[in-house]
């Protein structure tokens, strides 16, 4: 196992550590259903991308039926 030669301190730990935040998501309501989508990503919720349909969306999977 590599032990380290020297103790790092808590302000060379945190100073390495300054970059590492995650930026917050900046999502855009969908112009179709409303929901909130990452923009410039087809919307999760129904499908849509600049007002057109490009994954269809399946309104229920019965399982029940074919599990049997
Ligand atoms: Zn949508």
């Amino acid at each position: 196992m590599a032990v380290q030669q020297n103790k790092v301190s808590k302000s060379r730990r945190n100073n390495r550590r300054s970059h590492d935040s995650l930026t917050a998501a900046n999502p855009n309501e969908c112009t179709n259903c409303g929901e909130l989508k990452r923009p410039h990503h087809v919307c999760a919720s129904c499908g849509h991308y600049a007002d057109k349909e490009i994954v269809a969306q399946v309104d229920e999977i019965d399982l029940e039926d074919d599990a049997a």
